[in-house]
């Protein structure tokens, strides 16, 4: 199932450069295809709808369409079943693609897309037994079905407002075992695609009656929108990536069969430990809104930005060094982030940790100062809402602000891990 989107491209004008050019960044052909595939998705169809979702804060439901259309809802769903079978790096690069030209639909795909790649290559590389692999094998081939041919949309609703989000303490969304499965209660905040996913893939704590909450307990079900106890409440007004719609989720008794696990007991804490790259899977969202902030300023300077005045403004010698500067911010952010998502894999070194969590810093903090810099560079008209440069800015305001690796745990991380080995005190 895919679609032709690059006649729409030419059309519309110039078609644009992929942020990773496949021949310098010794990508497969394969890889390129689908990259390809985003990147036009992206420009033809998704840039020109980002600030209708952005102004009306509503979900992309057409870009869904399209995305399914395409063959990307199942872009790392094996091909054995359907999917375009992309790893974590093809992943990462064609996410990069769709936050280009529209972050909210990038963000949100990314919720919708790790629901398969944590369940599938990523499970892969993690210990089970026989038993539970060929379980885990019949579940999972059945949310990748829904995906495939129904175009089911997933969503990754993590965040309670406490702790546990950043991995410091037990999910307060509790699932008491009963016959045939759990009754789960709770409430999770900013849920990216409330309301609009067909299924929310909830991270919970399995306790039993007189049983202490523990993070080695947390559960990961995929519970169905419409099932009696799921409600939606609350607004969403935000700064940025407003198309998100990550309102309030409350469960309020319900129940969940065994086969709804996206993962099996145990294995989302092992994920957690042993594939810590499993977070950095937010930062290619901000990768392309980092490019988009540069894309935009040499537009903009060279009097190509369409709907405005051709005006260049590109020969004053100031916005020439801006433009450098932003330049060469751009590739140091897109080699770091490169390097992180290529070498992500179970078991890194802690060399390989400590620069996914500079790569994500780098990301998306990166994202927002290229996009300050974009606005004060290119002057007042650029921050029209009539241009997509100030939605950026917004936009990209949001990254550093995502757990469980938000800027400041990042920098917290790097640093402690730095100077201490596991288990060393000052004691
Ligand atoms: C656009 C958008 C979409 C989102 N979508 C989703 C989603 O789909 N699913 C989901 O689960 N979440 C989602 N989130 C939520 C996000 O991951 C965070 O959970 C949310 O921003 C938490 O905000 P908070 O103020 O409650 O964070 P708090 O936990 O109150 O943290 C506030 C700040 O304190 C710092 N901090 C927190 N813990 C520590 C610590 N232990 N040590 C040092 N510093 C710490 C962090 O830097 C953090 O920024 C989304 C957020 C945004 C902005």
């Amino acid at each position: 199932m895919t679609l032709q989107v690059s006649k729409n491209v030419t059309a519309v004008g110039k078609v644009d450069a992929p942020i990773f050019d496949p021949r310098a960044f010794r990508l497969s052909d394969e890889q390129a295809a689908i990259i390809t595939r985003a990147r036009e998705l992206g420009q033809a169809v998704f840039a020109g709808r980002a600030a209708a979702f952005d102004r009306d804060a509503t979900f992309p439901t057409e870009n869904y369409r399209d995305l399914h259309r395409a063959g990307l809802l199942g872009i790392s769903i094996p091909k054995k079943h359907g999917g375009l079978g992309a790893g974590y790096q093809t992943y990462a690069l064609a996410a990069a693609e769709i936050g280009r030209y529209c972050g909210a639909t990038a963000l949100t795909w990314n919720m919708h897309v790790c629901s398969t790649l944590w369940s599938g290559p990523l499970a892969d590389d993690l210990d089970m037994d026989t038993r539970t692999r060929a379980e885990h094998e019949l579940r999972r081939a059945v949310h990748y079905k829904r995906i495939v041919d129904e175009g089911a949309i997933y969503s990754q609703p993590f965040s309670e407002g406490g702790a546990a989000a950043a991995g410091g303490v037990a999910f307060g969304t509790e699932a008491k075992p009963v016959d045939g499965g759990w009754i789960v209660n709770g409430k999770k905040i900013f849920a990216s695609l409330a309301g609009h996913a067909d299924y929310y893939g909830v991270l919970c704590t399995e306790t039993a009656e007189g049983e202490k909450a523990s993070r080695r307990n947390t559960l990961y079900l995929a519970i169905p929108a419409k099932t009696e106890g799921v409600s939606v409440v609350g607004d969403w007004d935000p700064l940025g990536m407003r198309g998100t719609v990550s309102r309030t989720l409350l469960f309020k008794d319900v129940f969940v069969p065994e086969d709804a696990a996206l993962m099996p007991r145990g294995v989302y804490f092992q994920a957690a430990q042993r594939w810590p790259h499993m977070f950095l899977t937010l930062s290619p969202t901000y990768m392309g809104l980092a490019q988009a902030a540069y894309d935009f300023t040499v537009r903009y300077l060279r009097g190509e930005v369409p709907g405005t005045p051709p005006v260049k403004r590109r020969m004053y010698p100031t916005k020439q060094i801006a433009v450098a500067q932003m330049q060469i911010k751009l590739e140091q952010i897109k080699a770091i982030w490169f390097q992180a998502v290529t070498e992500a894999c179970a078991n890194p070194s802690k060399e390989q940790v400590l620069r996914a969590y500079a790569a994500q810093y780098s990301v998306m903090e990166g994202a927002n100062e290229l996009a300050a810099l974009a606005i004060r560079t290119c002057g007042g008209q650029s921050m029209l809402k009539s241009l997509p440069l100030e939605r950026i800015y917004r936009d990209s305001r949001c990254g550093s602000l995502m757990l469980p690796w938000t800027a400041e745990l990042c920098l917290d991380r790097i640093g402690r891990e730095a100077l201490y080995e596991p288990g060393e005190t000052d004691e």
